[in-house]
């Protein structure tokens, strides 16, 4: 349970040393209940999350991109923390969530989409995870990548097929 929404709580979301500004603080609230929630609901059981919100100098250290979702407080990486489901089928949990309109207790307001997805199948101590955000979809597309363990490529194959036989719009 979780001060930021049902499940997530901001100690989860980012470091007490990396504290988020105001802007930022509303887009993970916003993240938490719009994705991050029904995610996890998805997913039948707790997920870890592994890196949400990081300001500059912690995203040039972990090696993040320059213009990284995660500065703006609009990502996390996450893990099956029951570890029943494999990077692969969380990653389809999330490429299939709905938008989902957020009501938050400050009185904003929104619709929430994932926009961005990354699937990364390092096998380093963090194990599988994925990256889920919520950065405007690009003509209905959802923003996708496939880290396959030293470099970001295309999603496999089979995957992109996964995604067309369901009707999920993707690049
Ligand atoms: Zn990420």
């Amino acid at each position: 349970m979780g001060n930021y929404s049902r499940y997530f709580s901001h100690t989860e979301l980012y470091h007490p040393d990396d504290v988020p500004p105001p802007v930022a603080q509303t887009e993970l609230r916003f993240l938490a209940r719009g994705v991050l929630d029904p995610l996890r609901e998805a997913n039948g059981g707790p997920l870890e999350s592994t890196s949400g919100y990081r300001g500059v100098e912690h995203n040039r250290r972990v090696g993040g991109a320059s213009d990284s979702q995660h500065l703006y407080g609009t990502a996390d990486d996450v893990r099956d923390q029951t570890e029943r489901h494999s990077g692969l089928e969380l990653f389809l949990m999330a490429m299939r969530l709905h938008p989902m309109r957020v009501h938050l207790p400050s009185g904003n307001e929104r619709i929430v989409v994932i926009g961005g997805c990354g699937l990364y199948y390092n096998e380093d101590e963090l194990g599988k995870f994925i990256h889920v955000d919520s950065r405007p979809r690009v003509n209905g597309c959802i923003t996708t990548w496939y880290f396959d363990g030293s470099r970001y490529v295309d999603l496999p194959g089979y995957v992109q097929e996964i995604l067309h036989r369901e009707g999920i719009a993707f690049c």
